[in-house]
């Protein structure tokens, strides 16, 4: 099946089609080549299209692909789930690591992990005072500040999960996946390595019923401790499946 590629669309097919727009189209458009794709990168599949007389709608599909000698993805995604990013803070790993570290650990089992929306959460000083650090306990009532971190900023869509990006956590943590019912999302610290996000998502899609909830196996995604690692981490068999039996992993 045909991959369309459109706005909102993120990942390494991305980052070839904004090299091929600057190599092709003329004027060159001098696009950031950060496999995002948005506005910037819409106008300029605009232009090409015009450019090589096809439909103008922005979108690239088998045509498109095929006018710019975009190879179809070799590995189809079956499944997806939306990320909506909330930030109180930086993160040591800049974003874009972040974003491409969680969508390299889910597409290896076929799941594309998409930019829902981000925004950075504007505080007023009472508020700001009072999230610089996260109290409480990390489980799955996700009551007090852990609960009210959760709630800021634009509501998330159903389907979607958030991600809340914090300065820290009273408790040793570098993120928390634990969330009140219905209320998809985790928090994560901004010390936390590439692959955390990845890990606190993966609490979210394995849900508290699932044992073991950890594995200390070095390449395994859900080892206890927040590992620096120089390998894309793995999951098990039987954690795949149950991510994908999540209604936050829709099937495509
Ligand atoms: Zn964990």
């Amino acid at each position: 099946m045909a991959q369309l590629l459109r706005q909102g669309s993120v990942g390494p097919d991305v980052r070839t089609l904004q090299t091929e727009l600057n190599r092709q189209l003329f004027p060159r458009p001098n696009l950031a080549v950060d496999g995002i794709f948005g506005p910037l990168t819409k106008a300029a599949v605009v232009a090409f299209q015009r450019q090589d007389g096809l439909s103008p709608d922005g979108v690239v599909g088998p045509l498109t692909r095929a006018a710019l000698g975009i190879p179809e993805s070799s590995n189809p995604f079956t499944h997806a789930i939306s990320l909506h990013f909330r930030s109180l803070t930086l993160t040591d790993v800049p974003f874009n690591t972040i974003l491409s570290s969680t969508q390299a650990v889910y597409s290896q089992f076929g799941i594309r992990v998409d930019f829902g929306s981000g925004m950075s959460l504007g505080l007023d000083e009472d508020e700001a005072d009072r999230f610089k650090q996260i109290d409480g306990q990390c489980n799955w009532t996700a009551a007090g500040e852990f609960f009210d971190v959760e709630q800021l900023g634009t509501a998330i869509p159903p389907g979607g999960i958030g991600v809340f990006f914090v300065e820290r956590f009273q408790q040793a943590l570098n993120g928390c996946g634990g969330h009140a019912p219905n209320r998809p999302a985790c928090i994560v610290a901004k010390a936390g390595t590439r692959f955390c996000t990845a890990h606190e998502i993966c609490h979210i899609l394995l849900t508290s019923t699932f044992s073991p909830v950890h594995i200390d196996v070095a390449t395994n995604l859900m080892h206890s401790v927040d590992l620096q690692r120089s390998a894309v981490p793995t999951l098990t068999q039987a954690q795949i499946d149950q991510v994908k039996r999540s209604p936050l992993c829709r099937r495509l």
